[in-house]
């Protein structure tokens, strides 16, 4: 049931205080200019700091506006993925808070949309005030991803796009805990095109994804849509094991011609370390493809929602789904209307 609202906003949160505000203000005025009904839907991943207060008081003055709460931080994809849950608009779009995606952009996503595309991403053809290594690692991971998969993920893209509903239907529909969203929009096809933009720096405050989310999120693109690391594996344990028995075998000629010929313990000592390293590898890639069905047969939900929050729910001032926890609700509300946090 869209209740006529065309498009859905979905704004992941985490530890953004310092730009929720500004977000919203330019995600408002690109939303009001398309004039068509929209709802706007923030999902606070857990943030530890104001961005919960702050977007309440927007919520409380802006009726387009929905907040969901995380009861902690699950992370990105979880995030968006809770937003897509919840949106009802025809058009569902996905961009990240700190406006290192413009919303501006949105414009020409509409009206690629509006021509008959099912999925228009944004494709960043210039990266702004990023760091060297996480411009590198970023435009050599989407290659080596190109190169393990037969889906056309595209390269330069991030999870900044507009899907069509059906799409949309098509994702939460999708069980799996290990999301990688941009891989799984590809996976799903229809009619796709982009939009280019210039991915400048952050309005403020520092990235959210540590290294470590980097790489949990790297791994979750590459075993959900390549076994060719374990494939790679396989082949390089066979050739390796050739050459050890074409070693052996001059050894044993080597020992019967010349009986004082001596094995070389250091040369010995170094390949087997090597090999030992590499099968460690190895495994541990294994590791991670295991430790993915293991979590897919846990069965856990992706997120928990602590509560969600709306102009409507607020307006009536008691009618909260989910938990509340009293210092946050604890708001003065001005004589012009404007709400305060404590
Ligand atoms: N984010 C999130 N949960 C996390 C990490 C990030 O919801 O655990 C949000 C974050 O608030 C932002 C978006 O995901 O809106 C992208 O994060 P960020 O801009 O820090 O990533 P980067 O652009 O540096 O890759
Ligand atoms: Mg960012």
């Amino acid at each position: 049931m869209s209740n006529g609202i065309i498009y859905s906003v979905v704004v992941p949160l985490y530890n953004e205080e310092l730009v929720i505000e500004e977000s919203y203000k330019r995600l408002k005025s690109v939303m009001d200019s398309t004039n068509g009904k929209y709802e706007i839907l923030f999902v606070n991943d857990g943030s530890r700091d104001a961005t919960r207060n702050k977007t309440e008081n927007i919520c409380r003055l802006d009726k387009n506006i929905k907040l969901i709460n995380f009861s902690r931080n699950f992370g990105h994809q979880a995030a968006i993925t809770a937003g897509m849950n919840q949106a009802i608009g025809d058009a569902v779009i996905v961009i990240d808070a700190d406006l290192q995606d413009p919303p501006e952009a949105i414009i020409d996503m509409i009206s690629k949309w509006k021509e008959g595309y099912d999925v228009v991403y944004g494709k960043r053809v210039k990266r702004v005030g990023e760091t060297f290594f996480k411009k590198f690692t970023s435009t050599a991971y989407y290659r080596l991803l190109k190169s393990m998969t037969s889906i056309d993920i595209p390269v330069d893209t991030g999870d900044f796009r507009l899907i069509d509903r059906k799409v949309c239907d098509a994702l939460n529909s999708m069980p799996e805990k290990n999301r990688y969203i941009r891989g799984l929009v590809s996976w799903i096809g229809y009619k796709q095109t982009f939009v280019e933009f210039v991915r400048k720096e952050r309005f403020a405050g520092e990235t959210k994804y540590s290294l470590k989310k980097m790489f949990t999120l790297a791994f979750d693109g590459i075993t959900s849509f390549s076994y060719k690391p374990l494939i790679f594996a396989g082949y390089f344990g066979a050739f390796t094991g050739l050459i050890g028995i074409v070693l052996l075998i001059g050894t044993i000629v080597t020992s019967i011609i010349d009986k004082s010929a001596i094995l070389n313990l250091g040369l010995i000592l170094s390949i087997s370390l090597m090999m030992f390293g590499l099968m460690f590898c190895f495994m541990a890639i294994m590791g991670q493809y295991i430790a993915r069905i293991s979590e897919e047969s846990k069965n856990r939900p992706l997120y928990i929602v602590a509560n969600t929050v709306s102009y409507n729910e607020l307006k009536n001032s008691v009618t909260f789904k989910g938990n509340r926890s009293p210092e946050i609700y604890d708001l003065k509300i001005t004589s012009k209307g404007e709400a305060i946090g404590n």
